[in-house]
């Protein structure tokens, strides 16, 4: 059955694992966010593109959840020497995917083509399109100035307080090829458990997706990134709390109850599944941590039932 997750990175990279690995070579479409892409050293680096492809082709650094395993980093400390910044950390084999990738963004390629390409040369079934070919950044407004994102989450490690957030590009950038089909062709779309503001939200604001996405909300399973009211990791539980929103699985359940008629909990937030009565949503609650295989494999089918 073909099956379209919308994903960020690490949160959105382990789902279409997940997805991956449960259904036939070829059913899967990631939809992936290009909010966070940036340009550092005049490279033109798309860190949720490469965390899902790093992800579905075995390449990912299993302890930080992006990056290239056991990468080396000589370019990067050789730079350094030189006086350049040293806060984005990049990997030689990552550095080597940016080289390509910048270099033929400049001979005129589409970065859906380059990375449908990629994908291809290093064997993955899987179908990852980015949300755009378009221009698109992510602005984090703070309590004092508005911070790129990769400014605001990496050099400043997302220390400051959220009070809004806004991408650049829209609402202009127009979805990239095959995007809007594979919503409104999949059988089941699943709204990974990526961070909903800085994730979700510009893949959704390309325009036309959150539509394309609301008309399938009897089939869009979205599945929760808090869990206990804590976060695997990265800065949601304070976002939800600085821009107003209940600090657990609910208030991100508020948050999407527009686009997914099902919810999936984690076992651990069992009692939360009444909440979802009054959104409207459906509850499924499993064990939801996918470094375990098991896990993957459960939430997966949940998922797909
Ligand atoms: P980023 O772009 O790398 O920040 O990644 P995403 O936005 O795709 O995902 C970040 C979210 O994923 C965080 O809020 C985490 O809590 C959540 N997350 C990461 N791993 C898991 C997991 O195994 N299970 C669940 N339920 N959430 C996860
Ligand atoms: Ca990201």
């Amino acid at each position: 059955m073909p099956v379209t997750l919308i994903a960020g990175g690490v949160g959105g990279a382990r789902m279409a694992l997940a997805l991956h690995e449960a259904l036939p070579p070829g059913e899967l479409t990631v939809i992936g966010n290009v909010g966070d892409d940036c340009e550092h050293w005049g490279l033109s680096i798309s860190p949720d593109l490469d965390t899902v492809l790093y992800t579905l082709t075995g390449r990912i650094d299993p302890i930080n959840g992006w990056g290239v395993a056991e990468d080396t980093h000589n370019l990067m400390e050789t730079a350094i020497s030189l006086g350049e910044e040293d806060w984005f950390i990049l990997g030689d084999k990552d550095l080597a995917l940016h080289v390509a990738r910048t270099r033929r963004l400049r001979a005129g390629e589409a970065l859906s083509a380059i990375t449908a390409d990629v994908a291809t040369r290093w064997g993955c079934a899987t179908k990852l399109l980015p949300a755009t070919n378009d221009r698109q950044r992510t602005w984090i407004a703070t309590d004092t100035e508005e911070l790129p994102f990769q400014e605001w989450l990496v050099h400043r490690r997302a220390a400051d307080t959220v009070t809004g957030v806004r991408f650049e590009g829209v609402p202009e950038a127009q979805p990239a090829p095959g995007v809007l089909e594979a919503i409104a062709s999949a059988d089941r779309i699943v709204l990974a458990p990526s961070n909903p503001f800085v994730s979700l939200d510009p893949i959704l604001a390309v325009d036309g997706v959150r539509a394309a996405v609301c008309a399938r909300r009897a089939d869009t399973v979205a599945v929760s990134p808090v869990i206990a009211g804590k976060a695997i990791k990265g800065p949601i539980v304070g976002m939800l709390e600085s821009m107003g929103h209940r600090a657990d699985a609910i208030g991100v359940a508020r948050y999407l109850a527009p686009l997914a008629g099902t919810y999936v909990l984690d076992a651990q937030d069992a009692d939360l599944a009444a909440d979802l009565a009054e959104l409207q949503m459906a509850a499924l609650c499993v064990p939801t941590l996918m470094a375990d295989p098991a896990v993957r494999q459960g939430l997966a089918a949940a998922v797909l039932a």
